[in-house]
């Protein structure tokens, strides 16, 4: 479950997996430092700063990326980089598996021949992307509100939500996310988080959006 929608008090999202569970692709320490640490330093960051600003108590974590200009300048940071570490670490780490599939199936399938010609130049395209991340951030493959696909990369915390693209695939490609296991090859990190792609809630994102089109497009 994302936090998106929900509000002060945020929680650490447990893993739907022990922290061995991505080896030997991703190590069980830099998930565990990654989760445990990193992930939770952004949580309890996020909740320290609402606490000093109640007024954002009722705010979810979707109104501080879409509302982000109604935030006073001086705190607007801190929050928006707050808020993105929470979201885009609960992102990533939900839409990796122990179950990886190395290609998608059904109507997400068909979308990635159509903009990427295969899963291939898909994989080719994404891997150019997270390394072009100049310093810390993110490639992502997103869905955007008319059902294309596309990728974009963020900068630190920067989040898809601020463009209103919902998030297929996440890869973290801050050196935290793979310096113990990969020093300073980001490329093979990739290539091997490659294998952890859970396709399956891809699928169900993607077709979640394109049945709203396609309800649109025939008047229902
Ligand atoms: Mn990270």
């Amino acid at each position: 479950m994302s936090s998106l929608f929900k509000t002060y008090p945020y929680e650490l999202e447990a893993l739907e997996y022990d922290f061995n569970a991505l080896e030997p692709y991703i190590d069980a320490k830099t998930v565990e430092i990654h989760h445990d640490r990193h992930q939770r330093n952004y949580v309890n960051s996020l909740n320290a700063v609402i606490e000093e600003n109640p007024e954002y108590k009722d705010w979810t974590l979707d109104d501080f990326f879409r509302k982000e200009m109604q935030i006073p300048s001086d705190i607007r940071h801190i929050i928006l980089r707050n808020a993105g570490g929470v979201y885009n670490h609960e992102e990533y780490f939900s839409h990796m598996t122990p179950d990886g599939q190395l290609s998608p199936e059904g109507e997400l399938a068909d979308a990635v021949e159509d903009f990427f010609g295969s899963v291939e130049n898909l994989k080719a395209e994404l891997k150019k992307a997270a390394l072009d991340v100049f310093g810390s951030g993110y490639a992502y493959l997103v869905v955007t509100p008319q059902s294309w696909l596309q990728i974009i990369t963020l900068s630190n915390q920067e989040t898809p939500v601020q463009f209103n693209f919902k998030p297929l695939l996440i890869v973290d490609v801050w050196e935290h996310a793979y310096y113990l296991g990969y020093q300073n090859k980001r490329a093979d990190y990739f290539d091997n988080w490659w294998n952890t792609v859970d396709w399956k809630k891809a699928e169900e994102t993607y077709e979640e959006v394109n049945a709203k089109n396609k309800k649109f497009e025939f008047g229902f």
